[in-house]
């Protein structure tokens, strides 16, 4: 399925490697990576400012590997100098696209959360400061985030956000293509235009995936987690199972109008080539 001919757009998502063999092996992931030719990379940065240098470095890495990079950036617990300051470091490298995050509530953070209270006010701050210079993509939640009250409230709260100068966004991750349509249905009808772009998530690890669902509120099917239960650790039937349904997944949401892809890499390409390249976009 193309727009105008062209394939439709893929990024991807890596998070800073935590020592020196991370490192080597997200240089070669990504260089494997450089091959599905993405509109842009992204990289994580932990809430609280855990991983700022990380994220700095990860993102000069990928500029050098000839990667557009975006670099995450969350307000939870920053003031709006030391935003500014980031800021201002990154559109000195040259950087072009910012994902703008509220960011979880580090453990142990005690009353003073930051200066900024919610991910619309850091998109406000960055248009404030910076004007046009970014593409500002923010978070959208199909499944609703876990903390928001009711599935309206969070919808009413991701209008803010593109109220206050976002350019496009990014779901957390689902399994289910009618929540992403659902979602995109509802925010269309409440005047939303910009692209969703739905967040894929590779299935290569059974309790890892449990884990990062049960924090993140994204539902596993009954039927998956059945089959993943009985895979036990054969790791190859769970790779193969997760490269079948994510492709399944992924091919659904894009003929039915999804406007891109945005994966989820942990860091490996080969999942992420072998989902991709099976692809038609
Ligand atoms: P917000 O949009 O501010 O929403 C947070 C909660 O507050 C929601 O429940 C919302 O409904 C509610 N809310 C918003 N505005 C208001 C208001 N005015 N009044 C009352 N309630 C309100 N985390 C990281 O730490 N680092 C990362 O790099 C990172 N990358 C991510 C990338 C993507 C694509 C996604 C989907 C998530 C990412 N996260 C990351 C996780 C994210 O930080 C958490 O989900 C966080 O809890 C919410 O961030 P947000 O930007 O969506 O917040």
């Amino acid at each position: 399925m193309t727009t105008n001919g062209k394939a439709k757009a893929i990024s991807l998502e890596f998070f800073p490697p935590r020592d020196i063999a991370a490192q080597e092996k997200l240089v070669r992931s990504a260089k494997q990576l450089l091959a599905l030719q993405p509109e842009y990379v992204s990289v994580t940065f932990g809430a609280g400012g855990s991983t700022r240098s990380g994220t700095v470095d990860t993102v000069r890495m990928m500029q050098n590997l000839g990667f557009d990079a975006a670099p995450h950036l969350s307000c939870i617990g920053a003031t709006r100098a030391m935003l500014a300051e980031i800021l201002d470091g990154y559109r000195q490298q040259g950087v072009r696209r910012i994902v703008a995050l509220r960011g979880d509530v580090p453990s142990g953070m005690g009353a003073d959360r930051g200066d900024l209270h919610y991910a619309s006010d850091l998109v406000r701050f960055i248009r404030e400061h910076s004007g046009d210079w970014f593409q500002i993509e923010v978070a959208a939640y199909p499944e609703k985030h876990p903390q928001a009250d009711t599935a309206a409230n969070d919808l009413e709260h991701f209008v803010a956000k593109v109220n206050a100068g976002a350019n496009s966004a990014i779901t957390q991750y689902f399994f289910n293509a009618d929540a992403y349509f659902d979602f995109v249905g509802r925010a269309h009808a409440k005047g939303v235009s910009l692209p969703i772009v739905p967040g894929i998530m590779p299935i290569t690890n059974h309790s890892q995936l449990v884990r990062f669902s049960d924090m993140c509120g994204a539902e596993i099917p009954r039927w998956i987690r059945q089959r993943l239960a009985e895979f036990g650790d054969d790791k190859a039937s769970i790779k193969a199972f997760g490269i079948d349904v994510i492709t399944r997944l992924c091919q659904n949401l894009l003929d039915q109008g999804a406007p891109g892809l945005h994966f989820y890499t942990l860091n490996n390409a080969d999942v992420t080539m072998s989902i991709s390249k099976a692809l038609t976009r």
